[in-house]
């Protein structure tokens, strides 16, 4: 196949690409966040398109624009681009920022020193080619990190293409005494340099895109799912997921234990100590809990003072010890921060469930032992048989 590019009507492309992705990302960072990664992104394309529009002017501008400025930008642009990308998947930190700062530098400097004393074509391909290959290196994370999604696997493995690209050229570039490794120069080395430019364009700007906007459904998914207060799941999706557990476990006829609990007297705690101990005190009764669940435990706020657990597996013994557990470690014991210490009631029930079985039959039914376990003078779990209730402590 015969391509006939003509490299300055593909660098004036791309220069336009670039400068409409910064005026759209513009328009949005404009509106919906403030962050600083998106600015970030915004200095990159920035530095991009001026280096693209620098360079397409190549022979009718002065060769320090076209050729050492042009470099910086994209040097520049390349590091920018990066640091957006790690802020983006919260691996930024302040080192990574100063190493980054300082390589910029360094290759700057480098770029010049080679445009004063050697100032070949091949050896400016050749270094940077591997400046630009040595920014791009922390995109591995994307691929190999253990928290990526596939899209970020996807992302990453074409930003490592885009290293093997630039490596190959700048290692041919040193191997060459011609100039056929030059953008400028027709053929085949330049259609795949060319194509492997377009790819980076369209990686940065859509891939980052895509990427921000995973971004944004996780957190909009995260905060739909949890509580703010205690970081425990909602009823929604507390909910949901019990009700998946109990149609699986029906088809196991494997247990589940519900423990439903309440803070004892919480009102005359908030009362005392003011609203904001109270709230201290839910997310301290939050943790202590945690330690005695298992992984795969969900725990969920109601609302108020009232939680409910779902146990995974754990039938009426495994469930009685957690909640005496429970009820000992809470028992005289003072909280690092809290001026006092308190107590729950819990209502228990353990069931194999059918496979008509909901939570809410569970719930209903824990109600009623919770009820009976604070009638029974609080600081105690009762526990429940769909029908009957029965003390436990
Ligand atoms: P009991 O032993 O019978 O449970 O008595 P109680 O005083 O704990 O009564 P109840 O469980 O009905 O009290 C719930 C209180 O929780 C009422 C409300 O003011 C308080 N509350 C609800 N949500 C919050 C919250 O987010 N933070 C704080 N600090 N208090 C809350
Ligand atoms: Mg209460």
């Amino acid at each position: 196949m015969n391509l006939f590019l003509d490299t300055k009507t593909i660098i004036l492309l791309l220069g336009i690409g670039y400068l409409f992705t910064l005026i759209l990302i513009g328009a949005y960072g404009h509106n919906h966040t403030k962050g600083l990664t998106v600015k970030t992104f915004l200095l990159a394309k920035c530095s991009q398109t001026i280096a693209w529009f620098c360079m397409v002017f190549r022979g009718e501008i002065p060769d320090f624009l076209s050729i050492s400025f042009a470099n910086s930008m994209l040097f520049i642009g390349t590091s920018l681009e990066i640091i957006a990308l790690l802020s983006l998947q919260n691996t930024l930190r302040l080192k990574t920022k100063i190493i980054y700062l300082v390589l910029t530098l360094l290759s700057i400097i480098g770029f010049q020193l080679i445009v004063l004393f050697y100032n070949e074509e091949n050896i400016r391909i050749a270094y940077s080619s591997f400046v630009i290959a040595l920014f791009l290196i922390p995109v591995y994370g994307m691929v190999l990190g253990k928290t990526t999604t596939f899209l970020m696997r996807i992302i990453g493995s074409l930003y490592l293409l885009v290293i093997a690209a630039t490596l190959v050229r700048g290692v041919t570039a040193l191997l060459t005494t011609t100039v056929w490794t030059s953008l400028y120069t027709p053929g085949l080395y330049q259609l795949i340099f060319l194509l492997s430019i377009y790819l980076v364009t369209n990686l940065g700007n859509l891939g980052f895109v895509l990427l921000m906007k995973e971004k944004a459904d996780h957190e909009l998914i995260r905060l739909a799912s949890y509580d703010d207060l205690t970081g425990t799941l909602n009823r929604r999706i507390f909910t949901e997921k019990a009700n998946q557990y109990l149609t699986d476990y029906s088809k196991k006829g494997q247990p589940l234990s519900y423990l439903l609990f309440d803070i004892d007297n919480f009102k005359t705690i908030n009362d005392t100590y003011g609203h904001h101990v109270g709230d201290q005190v839910l997310q301290d009764l939050t943790t202590r809990i945690k330690q005695h669940l298992g992984q795969e435990d969900l725990l969920v706020r109601y609302g108020g003072d009232e939680f409910g657990v779902l146990m995974l597996g754990k039938d009426e013994t495994d469930s009685n010890e957690v909640a005496e557990q429970i009820i000992q470690s809470l028992n005289g014991s003072f909280s690092r921060d809290l001026p006092m210490t308190y107590t729950i009631s819990l209502g228990a029930l353990t069931v194999i469930p059918d496979q008509h079985m909901q939570l809410e039959t569970l719930y209903t039914t824990c109600d009623e032992a919770l009820y009976k376990a604070k009638g029974n003078g609080r600081n105690c779990v009762f526990r429940s048989h769909i029908g009957v209730h029965n003390a436990v402590s």
